[in-house]
């Protein structure tokens, strides 16, 4: 059996060499004679593994010691509750709903404290990111929350909201597909299953001087500053996991880092929509000024068309093209392991596709 190319949203592809050293390794990690399925996660040949996976991550995304970073449970749904555990001092915070995540993350801060709602795309199908310009944000709002890549809609930010209360990023479906000036946020979290590794895991980076705020009713195990002082362990945390996370970053430090990925990406993202604004087939979803490079979203019109184009291009070996369920249509979910190759198979046989259906 050969292996696919995988456009899933989530989980996703991951790059083979991961997967192949992964496989190499399952038996008999180094000299341990173990896998590291089955280490201590206290020991010190787990915890050499735990510690290089972040420091590769502190190298590839530029993190300063101002910085924590955690490696949490619960993917990136779990921090939704944690965000306003953690951060809700004045009971306040600022939102602004782009995306089906975005509105979800707004949704569940509720039940914390005063939310608003500072800009929102709902009433646009979410097809755009919400005007920036006269956002207003409350000055004793505890953090404005973003969504910086909307995953089912296929849109991303082409600039950072202006605020003086800290930012937090849902960074799941663009976290190491681009540059990002860490220092602008106050906390970026992604779930890993979409660029880093398995599900059930999330990365948490916090700005150290966020911590320590926690609300007395904050679950023990949801609590950032418990988990800085423990080093991600209160209890035993996703050793697999974080392994295969490590395995990524040291992929993406081989391949040249983030700028070099990004450039693959960007080249990527342009090859496809510059075939979709020329098809007579395919039309592109999102707005063109806010297009996603990690996610591609477009229809047909037809809605019989489309599902047989999902069909058809499955049995090529190029898979998991379904939009997402609320929105339908398909979206081809290009993040950093999708080889540049893979995106010219799929936009061939969209021309092949086109030639015959247009
Ligand atoms: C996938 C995704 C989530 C949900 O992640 P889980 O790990 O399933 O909780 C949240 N936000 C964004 C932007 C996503 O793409």
């Amino acid at each position: 059996m050969e292996r696919v190319y995988n456009f899933s949203p989530g989980p996703s592809q991951l790059a083979l060499p991961v997967l192949e050293k992964a496989q190499k390794e399952l038996l008999c990690y180094g000299d341990t004679g173990m896998s590291v399925m089955e280490m201590s996660h206290r020991s010190k040949m787990y915890t050499d593994i735990y510690d290089k996976a972040v420091a590769d991550l502190r190298e590839l995304m530029n993190i300063s010691d101002e910085y924590d970073v955690l490696f949490l449970q619960g993917g990136a749904t779990q921090q939704f509750s944690a965000i306003p555990l953690n951060m809700m001092v004045n009971k306040k915070a600022a939102y602004i709903d782009s995306g089906n995540f975005a509105h979800l993350a707004a949704e569940e801060g509720k039940r914390y404290g005063e939310v608003k709602v500072v800009a929102s795309s709902r009433d646009g199908n979410y097809t755009h990111i919400p005007d920036l310009g006269a956002l207003e944000i409350d000055a004793d709002a505890d953090y404005l929350h973003i969504t910086q890549n909307n995953t089912i809609y296929g849109t991303r930010y082409v600039e950072l909201p202006e605020t003086n209360v800290p930012l937090v990023c849902d960074a799941s479906s663009m976290i190491l597909s681009e540059v990002m000036d860490v220092n602008k946020y106050g906390v970026i979290y992604a779930g890993a299953q979409k660029n880093i590794g398995p599900s059930g895991l999330c990365v948490l980076i916090v700005k150290r001087d966020l911590l320590g705020r926690a609300m007395d009713i904050c679950p023990k195990l949801l609590n950032w500053t418990v988990q800085s002082e423990k080093g991600s362990m209160y209890n035993t945390p996703n050793t697999w996991g974080i392994y295969v996370a490590g395995l990524t970053f040291q992929w993406l430090k081989s391949v040249g880092g983030v700028a070099e990925i990004e450039k693959v990406n960007k080249e990527k993202a342009a090859m496809l929509y510059a075939f979709l604004d020329e098809s007579k087939l395919f039309k592109p979803t999102a707005e063109k000024k806010y297009r996603s490079r990690m996610n591609v979203t477009f229809v047909t019109g037809d809605a019989d068309k489309d599902a047989a184009f999902v069909k058809a291009a499955a049995a090529e070996g190029l898979v998991n093209l379904k939009g997402h369920r609320t929105v339908g249509g398909m979206r081809a979910s290009i993040y950093n392991a999708m080889p540049i190759e893979g995106v010219e198979k799929l936009v061939a046989f969209m021309k092949e596709f086109e030639a015959k259906n247009a």
